[in-house]
C-alpha cells in the first residue's frame, strides 16, 4: 500500500487540476493520496469524485500558513470540516492576506527596477487558483527572463529578507492546531526542519505542540536530509507522534517532488485516521462521514 499525504493542485500552486492530479497519483501506483492545497478546500470535491472513478482513496486536506512567535510554519490539516466557523474565518484571513500581498510584491519589484506587471502573473497561472501566491510571481519572473527558475526567483527576490518580500497574515500555530481539532480534523507539521540550518521547531517546541493536540510530523520530505529524518523520527517516537512521509508534489512547479517519492507507512496512516475519527467523535460529527464535507 503506497500512501502520499501532501500534494498540491492548481487550486493553489501546483500545475495540475485536482482531477488530473488524482489520475496521475493512480498512474504513479498510489493507493492513498491527500490533496493539501494551501489554505483552501476548493479542490476537494473534484478530487474525491475522481478518486472514486480511478479507484484510489483521496484524503481531503490543506496546508495552512501559520506562525509560531513570528516563525513561519506550514501545518497540514486532514479531514477538518471547512465550514467550521473559526476555521473558515482563519482561512479567509490567510487568503485575503495573500491576495493583498500580490500588488504589494509587484510594487516592490518595480521599485527595484524589475519590469513586471500583475498581468504577467495572471498570464503565468495554470488554472484558477484560490489565491495568487509567490510561486506565481516567481513563474512570471521566469517568463519575463528575470530569473532562470522558481528557486532563483525566491533566492534573489521573494524569500524573507529579499527585496521583493512582503509579510502577510498567518494564523497562530498553536491556536490553529486547536481550531482544526474543533473542526473534527487532525494536524501534522509539514517539513519541520526543511531548508533552514537552525530549525526553530526544537524538540521542546514540538513537545509543546503535541501537548496542544498536534497529531504528527512530516519526517520523510525531500527537504530533509537522512540525518534530519533520523533525528525527527526519534523525536516523533519519544512523543508518540504519527510519522508521515510525502512528496509535496507541485506538478511541473517543483523539481524532484514526484508523486510517491516519499510515502507514509500504512500503520502510521492508520494511527492518523484513528486520531481523525476520535476528533470527529469528540466534536459530535459522524465518524463514517469523512467525505461529507467535500460535497
Ligand atoms: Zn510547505
Ligand atoms: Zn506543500
Amino acid at each position: 500500500m503506497r500512501i502520499d499525504l501532501h500534494t498540491h493542485s492548481d487550486v493553489s500552486d501546483g500545475t495540475q487540476p485536482p482531477a488530473g492530479l488524482v489520475r496521475a497519483a493512480a498512474d504513479a501506483g498510489l493507493d492513498v493520496m491527500a490533496l493539501t492545497d494551501h489554505d483552501t478546500a476548493a479542490g476537494w470535491a473534484e478530487a474525491v469524485a475522481t478518486a472514486a472513478e480511478v479507484g484510489i482513496r483521496v484524503v481531503p486536506g490543506m496546508e495552512i500558513s501559520t506562525e509560531l512567535d513570528g516563525h513561519g510554519v506550514h501545518l497540514l490539516a486532514y479531514l477538518p470540516d471547512p465550514r467550521h466557523p473559526a476555521l473558515a474565518a482563519e482561512l479567509a484571513a490567510v487568503l485575503e492576506g495573500r491576495n493583498a500581498r500580490l500588488p504589494a510584491t509587484i510594487a516592490k519589484l518595480q521599485a527595484e527596477g524589475v519590469e513586471i506587471e500583475i498581468d504577467d502573473v495572471l498570464a503565468a497561472v495554470a488554472g484558477v487558483p484560490a489565491a495568487l501566491g509567490r510561486p506565481h510571481v516567481a513563474d512570471a519572473l521566469v517568463a519575463r527572463g528575470v530569473v532562470a527558475d522558481r528557486s532563483e526567483a525566491f533566492d534573489r527576490w521573494l524569500s524573507a529578507g529579499r527585496p521583493g518580500y512582503v509579510r502577510r497574515y498567518a494564523a497562530d500555530l498553536t491556536t490553529m492546531i486547536g481550531v482544526v481539532r474543533d473542526a473534527g480534523g487532525v494536524t501534522v507539521v509539514a517539513h519541520p526542519w526543511g531548508r533552514t540550518r537552525t530549525p526553530y521547531l526544537t524538540a521542546e517546541r514540538i513537545a509543546a505542540l503535541a501537548e496542544a493536540g498536534l497529531a504528527g510530523i512530516e519526517v520523510d520530505h525531500e527537504d530533509h536530509t537522512p540525518d534530519v529524518r533520523r533525528t525527527l523520527r526519534g523525536i516523533a517516537g519519544d512523543l508518540g507522534l504519527v510519522i508521515t512521509g510525502s512528496s509535496d508534489h507541485h506538478g511541473a512547479g517543483k523539481e524532484g517532488h514526484g508523486l510517491g517519492c516519499n510515502t507514509t507507512a500504512p500503520t502510521e496512516f492508520e494511527r492518523l485516521m484513528e486520531r481523525a475519527a476520535a476528533a470527529r467523535r469528540a466534536t459530535g460529527r459522524p465518524v463514517q462521514e469523512e467525505y461529507a464535507w467535500t460535497l
